[in-house]
Order: C-alpha cells, then structure tokens, then sequence
C-alpha cells in the first residue's frame, strides 16, 4: 500500500481520485528512527504532502488508515 499511494496509482477521474487521496491518516519514520504521526490534527501538512511523497523527502512510512 505505501508504494501504490507513493506512485499515486490508480486514479479513475476528478469524481474518484487515486489511493492517496482516500489516506487519512499516517506514522512515518525518519532517518534518525524519529517516529511522527500526520492527520487532519496532527501535522495536517505533512499528511498532505506526505501521502505521496518518495521514503527520501518524508521518511519511511509504516502505518497507513483509510
Ligand atoms: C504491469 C503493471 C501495470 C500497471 N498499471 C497501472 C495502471 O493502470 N494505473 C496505475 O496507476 N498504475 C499502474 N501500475 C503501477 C503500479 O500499480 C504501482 O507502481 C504499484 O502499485 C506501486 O506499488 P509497489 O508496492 O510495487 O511499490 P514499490 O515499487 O515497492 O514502491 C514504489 C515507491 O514508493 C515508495 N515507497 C514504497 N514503500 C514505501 C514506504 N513504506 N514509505 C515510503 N515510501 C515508500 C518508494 O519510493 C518506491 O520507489 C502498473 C504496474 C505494473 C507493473
């Protein structure tokens, strides 16, 4: 799920978007093994950005909600 979100995979037109745009919550982990939580209340930009963002720019991500 964290590479088809990344590729932005699987959009079906402006009614339907693509698996990242369903995400609505997500925990990355940094290089440093920093752990940080992204939703619409907790770091809602990085949830933006980070759905589908590449494991270099945001961290590695190791939960997903829907
Ligand atoms: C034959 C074929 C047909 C396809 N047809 C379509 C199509 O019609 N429409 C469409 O939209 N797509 C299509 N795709 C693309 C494909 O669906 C996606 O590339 C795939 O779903 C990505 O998932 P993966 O698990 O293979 O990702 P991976 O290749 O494992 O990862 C993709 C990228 O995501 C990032 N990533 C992976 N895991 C993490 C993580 N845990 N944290 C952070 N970043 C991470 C990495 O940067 C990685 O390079 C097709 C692919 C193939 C092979």
């Amino acid at each position: 799920m964290a590479g088809a979100i990344s590729t932005g995979t699987h959009g079906t037109g402006i009614t339907l978007g693509n698996l990242a745009t369903q995400v609505i919550g997500l925990k990355f982990t940094a290089a440093d093994g920093t752990q940080v939580v992204a939703s619409s209340s907790e770091n809602p930009t990085l949830l933006e950005g980070g759905r589908t963002a590449r494991s270099s720019s945001s961290g590695f991500r190791t939960r997903i909600r829907y």
